[in-house]
């Protein structure tokens, strides 16, 4: 362990992302009674593209979105830029779950994230989005396997991918942990997060959004024909309200039991110099993950440090969360020694930046999105952690369903039927360790238990 505190010791309690001197200025607090059509509840990518789309939509519908802390505070601002077309958290799940929608959801999926491209480019955010893929790698015998089969369902789905051997992989990203390896160079990308989300607050202002941070919704409730909306400081009279709130404490007291605040962490080093480069290759700057259920997500950051994040989701009895939780010295140091297992030629690298996000996981690892209070209040939420591009899809699906419009995306299952939900307290916590622990025994041994197979059989999972 002290290689790992030492290398952690200065690491800055903060996300990197986030971590800058020209973050936008923030906007002021609500302060007052006002009204509005639209009222979104948290500035992260979902509220941030709802407000945008729904102001494109009908510009003279008014729009008021009220953000706890600041824009980027929760995931959006702290997690891996891994930008994905993927609705279903990959193609092999999709087709597990929705075999005969796999392919309109694939197609959504791409058209999504074209969008999201699009978007970026005409609005100039400066996000520094390439969708350059990326590659799984496999650092047990048994994953070798595993990533050939993949590799032919991510091909037979039209997706650009090839299986590489051992030295193909290690010619690519040098880590003597690599058995074999899945280069996909379609689907998915980098970017960073937290300028994408400074760059639809800027245009979501351009179209005519007003925007409060510093606000935290203390409550919403019927009142004659609209919603009211609470604050400390004031108070929305409002037709519609979006809950775009990820993990945090819900608003809405039912999704505590589809929705699971998970803690997942990340450590970000300091920028490595031109033969630590040349040690480790890389030399395409793409994505990286491993392939356990437990699985490690790094990248290149555009100053040449690396984020390494993922392995050790943690879930606090309760649904608890908390700022005190974005810290925790076990899973920070459990990163660290794994970064050096895999790197052993970057020891002496330093980290300077230690967090930890909410992943709001549902135990169906895809997106619930739903509507409540008579349909005046729709949600998305639970995107399990693969949440950069899909929720923008959820944004807009949670504005089909407040319009009342039956679209393609509100037709899908994703959306008709709801996930499982997970069993309450005290029976929560114990359901999730033991699942953990069955999970990572499947890591170790290649060996799905008897545990596991009986929640495939529910759709049932526990995932970051
Ligand atoms: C560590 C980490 C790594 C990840 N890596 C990836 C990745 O590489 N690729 C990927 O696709 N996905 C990743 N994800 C998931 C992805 O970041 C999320 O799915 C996505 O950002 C969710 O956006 P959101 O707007 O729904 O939630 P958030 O960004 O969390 O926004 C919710 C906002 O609501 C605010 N809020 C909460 N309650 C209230 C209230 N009562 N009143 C007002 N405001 C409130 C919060 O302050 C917060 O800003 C990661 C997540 C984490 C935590």
């Amino acid at each position: 362990m002290s290689s790992a505190n030492d290398a952690l010791s200065d690491a800055a309690p903060i996300p990197f992302w986030t971590d800058r001197q020209d973050a936008p200025p923030m906007c002021s607090p609500l302060i007052g009674q006002i009204s509005a059509d639209l009222v979104i509840i948290g500035g992260g990518l979902t509220g941030l593209w709802a407000a945008i789309s729904a102001r494109e939509a009908d510009p003279s519908r008014s729009v008021v979105l009220l953000e706890a802390k600041s824009i980027a505070f929760g995931a959006s601002g702290r997690n891996g830029g891994f930008i994905s077309e993927s609705l279903t958290h990959g193609i092999a799940h999709g087709l597990a779950i929705w075999p005969v929608e796999l392919e309109t959801l694939l197609r959504m999926g791409r058209e999504n994230l074209a969008d999201i491209a699009k978007f970026i480019e005409a609005e100039r955010i400066d996000a520094g989005l390439r969708l350059c893929g990326k590659t799984a790698v496999a650092t047990k015998p048994h994953q070798v396997d595993q990533l050939r089969q993949s590799t032919k369902l991510h091909q037979r789905f039209g997706e650009d991918a090839s299986f590489l051997d051992v030295e193909q992989v290690r010619a690519d990203v040098d880590s003597p942990t690599y058995l074999a390896g899945m280069r996909l160079r379609s689907g998915s990308g980098l970017l960073d997060p937290a300028m994408l989300c400074w760059g639809l607050k800027r245009a979501a202002l351009t179209r005519g959004v007003l925007i409060h941070e510093t606000t935290e919704v203390t409550g919403v409730k019927i009142s004659g024909s609209g919603l009211a909306v609470r604050t400390p400081l004031g108070a929305v009279r409002a037709r519609q309200v979006l809950l775009a709130t990820n993990a945090y404490p819900p608003l809405l007291r039912r999704l505590r039991s589809w929705v699971l605040p998970i803690y997942d962490h990340v450590l970000v080093t300091e920028p490595l110099s031109s033969t630590q480069l040349t040690d480790i290759g890389w030399l395409e700057n793409q994505g990286m993950t491993d392939s356990g259920n437990q699985f490690h997500y790094y990248r290149r950051t555009p100053d040449d440090r690396i984020l390494w994040g993922g392995y050790d989701a943690v879930y606090y009895f309760g649904n608890q969360t908390s700022a005190a939780r974005e810290q925790r010295d076990r899973s920070h140091q459990l990163l660290a020694n794994q970064f050096f297992d895999t790197f052993p030629q970057l020891r002496g690298l330093r980290f300077t930046h230690r967090w930890a996000g909410l992943i709001d996981s549902t135990s169906r690892f895809t997106p619930l999105i739903g509507t409540a209070l008579d349909g005046r209040m729709a949600y998305s939420v639970g995107y399990t952690g693969l949440g950069v591009a899909a929720s923008r899809f959820g944004a807009l699906t949670a504005l089909d369903l407040l319009a009342a419009r039956s679209t393609e995306r509100t037709r899908l299952t994703l959306v008709q039927k709801k996930p499982m939900r997970f069993p309450p307290e005290p029976l929560r916590y114990p359901t999730v360790q033991f699942t953990r622990a069955a999970l990572a025994r499947e890591d170790r041994t290649g060996k799905r238990g008897r545990w596991l197979r009986v929640l495939d059989r529910f759709g049932v999972g526990f995932n970051s």
